[in-house]
This record gives structure tokens, C-alpha cells and sequence, in this order.
């Protein structure tokens, strides 16, 4: 029997896709489920996204690309960062890939091996401790706790890394916390790392657009300190409900990008070039669609954040980015998987128990509120019901 080398039994899952196969297995047998548990926006793509695509293949955009993407949308990258950010970023430098996973998936690769530590946060995308785990190198998890609205410690975080660190994992805005770090801890953080120069960081901004309250967004591209060492990961998956479509970009520093383009060769070879043409609509088209839709998150969040607030035994920090609220549980009595089990099957709404985002997870379920305010009333009322009626087991 053929077996696959060892590394194979140490990767690991990201459950949100077990538990919205569970919920659709629920819904196949008549079951009315509502889902809040997976992360993504309930909008549809904005038309004019998707006429470019479909202008592209009528146009005969069906071949191979450039492994690293047609040139028009790694420009307009560039521009879209410099109308953001008012950074500089080289064309030359961006990398288009099919989806913000890839990113990640490259940067933890590059980095990962046996005797090295990679720092990611928890909890966190269950995808960076999975690849960390591949790699043979040793996770090392930051804590992201709530009495800090889930933001990094600058402190904490550079009182984990050693000589044998090889690359720091950030991710603000946050899943599956809505966590954002605060412009002034970022400054720490960047400042300290300076005593690390072994050390490569992957910013994961994938929620860059997606922040409240007035605050803005601080892109690690801002510090050009790091830039000879820093790789961005984005995407158009969650700006422009564009999760299917599999899109998303990275920023390389000179020395790295080889590595990834090759790895791009050696694997899908380009993203589809259709894709590609409705990821250049998004950026150079009219932006108002993708800003309404985060006006939409906004005030979804108030709803959540009351409701949740309103729940025996629950408490939710205000989470200050992307879509999600992870409220505390910890008073209901439950553990955070069984009752995350039990509201699909007793209450028909599907949320993600925290430990699926690491071991800091106990204690919290994450909620995505990338649902309608209609769906979002009904499911808090369906767990109000639920913790009234159903006791914790044991
Ligand atoms: N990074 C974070 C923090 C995410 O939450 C996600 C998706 O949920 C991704 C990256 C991956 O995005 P994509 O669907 O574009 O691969």
C-alpha cells in the first residue's frame, strides 16, 4: 500500500469547510440551518467584476498567463497601494496567486524546517499552525487575548522570538477575533524587530478594507525598515465577495520572489486569466459596491455585538475589524466545541467553536455576521432559547 511521507499526517484542516459541509448535509434533509459560521461575504460579486470576466473570455483570455500574473493587474496593485497606503510598491514586486492562502501557504514553505520556530497568532487562521506543523519547524503560538480586544502585544510577542526564529505571522484585522492592532503597537512591535534581522513576517491583510469605528488600516508596507523582509498577503476574496473565484496577490521582497514564482511554475502555473481581468475591473473600477458592503458589516456588528451581549452567561468585546465576533462562553458552563456541536444540531446554527483557531480559542466561539440582519435576529434568538433550555452536559 502506498503511503505518503510523514509530514502528510501532521497537516492539519481549517473546520470551517467540515462544519459548512455538515450544514449543508442539515439543509439536504430539511433542516432550516443558519449559518454564521463560515467566513464569507453573503454579497454577490459586483456586477462589473463579473462582466470583465466574462468580456476576457469572449475576448480569448483563456491561455496561460505569466506565472506571476498579467502585468495591467500587478500594476494596478501597485496603484491600488499607493491610493491606500501612499506607499511605493514595484510591480515587480507583486505577485498575483489564486487566493490569500497561497501566500501563506509559499511564505511558511520558504521558511518552515525542522530546528527553526515560526510565530503565528492564537487564536488565529487555522491554516499557519497547519503549515508550520508540515514544515517540521516548531509552532510557536502568540497569544491574542481578549482583555487586549485581541490586538498583538508588541511585548509579548517579541518576548517569544529567539536566534531560532525564521518568521513572525501577523494578521490584523483579525480572524476569527475581528481583533485590530492599534497603529501605536504596530510602531513597538516593527521597532523591536530590528533585534531580529534573521526574522522574515508575513502580514496577513486580507481584512485590510474591512475596519470600524474610524480607524484606519496600518499596512506593515509602511515601514521601510522591514521591507527587505516583509511579505504581504491581501486579496480580493473578502473586499469584493470574490471567495469562489480564488484571487489574491502578495508582495515579495526582491530576494524571495524568485522562490515564489517558482513555486508557482512547479504547481498551478498562473491563476485562471479571466479571473485575473475581473481582479483588474475590482481595483480600477468604481469602489462604492465593496464600501457599501462593509457599511453593511457595520451595522450587522451593532446587532451582534447587542445581541450577544444580551445571552446568559455571554459576553462580546466590540470586535474593530473584518466580520466576525468571538464572544466569551466560558459562563454558560459549555466548552467551546460541544456547544458549537450542539447549536448546529439543536438550535440549526452553525458557528465555529475557538479551539479550531488554537488552544487560546477555549472559552470563545467565533461568529461570522456575513449573514443578513433577518438571519442574524433569528439565530440569536434560536441560541437564547438554546442556553436557556439545554443545560451544560456533564
Ligand atoms: N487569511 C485570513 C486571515 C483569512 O481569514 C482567510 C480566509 O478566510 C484567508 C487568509 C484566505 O483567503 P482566501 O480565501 O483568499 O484564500
Amino acid at each position: 500500500m502506498p503511503h505518503a511521507v510523514p509530514a502528510f499526517s501532521r497537516i492539519g484542516e481549517e473546520n470551517a469547510f467540515a462544519v459548512l459541509a455538515k450544514a449543508a448535509e442539515l439543509q439536504r434533509q430539511g433542516r432550516d440551518i443558519i449559518n454564521l459560521g463560515i467566513g464569507q461575504p453573503d454579497f454577490k460579486t459586483p456586477p462589473h467584476i463579473v462582466e470583465a470576466a466574462i468580456k476576457a473570455l469572449r475576448d480569448g483570455e483563456h491561455g496561460y498567463t505569466a506565472a506571476t500574473g498579467i502585468l495591467p493587474l500587478r500594476e494596478a496593485v501597485a496603484v491600488d497601494l499607493a491610493r491606500r497606503f501612499g506607499v511605493e510598491v514595484s510591480p515587480e514586486l507583486v505577485m498575483v496567486v489564486p487566493g490569500g492562502k497561497v501566500t501563506m501557504y509559499m511564505a511558511i514553505l520558504m521558511f518552515g524546517e525542522p530546528g527553526v520556530d515560526i510565530l503565528y497568532p492564537d487564536p488565529g487562521f487555522p491554516i499557519y499552525r497547519s503549515m508550520i506543523e508540515f514544515t517540521g519547524a516548531r509552532p510557536v503560538p502568540i497569544p491574542m487575548r481578549e482583555e487586549n480586544g485581541f490586538a498583538f502585544s508588541a511585548e509579548e510577542t517579541l518576548a517569544l522570538m529567539t536566534p531560532q526564529t525564521r518568521l513572525v505571522i501577523l494578521n490584523s484585522p483579525a480572524n476569527p477575533t475581528g481583533g485590530v492592532t492599534p497603529h501605536a503597537e504596530i510602531d513597538r512591535l516593527v521597532a523591536g524587530l530590528a533585534r531580529w534581522p534573521e526574522a522574515a513576517i508575513l502580514s496577513d491583510e486580507i481584512y485590510g478594507q474591512m475596519i470600524y469605528d474610524g480607524l484606519s488600516h496600518r499596512t506593515l508596507l509602511a515601514y521601510p525598515e522591514i521591507r527587505d523582509r516583509l511579505i504581504l498577503l491581501d486579496g480580493w476574496s473578502k473586499t469584493y465577495a470574490m471567495t469562489g473565484w480564488r484571487l489574491g496577490y502578495s508582495v515579495w521582497p526582491k530576494t524571495l520572489y524568485e522562490a515564489a514564482r517558482k513555486l508557482a511554475v512547479n504547481s498551478y502555473s498562473c491563476v485562471n486569466a479571466p479571473t485575473q481581468f475581473a481582479g483588474l475591473a475590482a481595483l480600477t473600477g468604481p469602489q462604492d459596491a465593496a464600501r457599501a458592503m462593509v457599511a453593511e458589516f457595520d451595522a450587522r456588528r451593532g446587532l451582534v455585538v447587542e445581541g450577544l451581549n444580551r445571552l446568559p452567561g455571554v459576553s462580546s468585546v466590540t470586535p474593530k475589524g473584518a466580520f466576525y465576533a468571538f464572544p466569551n462562553i466560558a459562563a454558560t458552563g459549555w466548552k467551546a466545541k460541544p456547544l458549537a456541536a450542539a447549536l448546529l444540531d439543536d438550535a440549526g446554527v452553525a458557528t465555529i467553536g475557538g479551539p479550531d483557531f488554537g488552544v487560546h480559542g477555549e472559552g470563545y466561539i467565533r461568529i461570522s455576521y456575513a449573514n443578513s440582519r433577518e438571519n442574524i435576529a433569528k439565530a440569536l434568538g434560536r441560541i437564547d432559547a438554546f442556553l436557556r433550555r439545554r443545560p451544560p452536559p456533564g
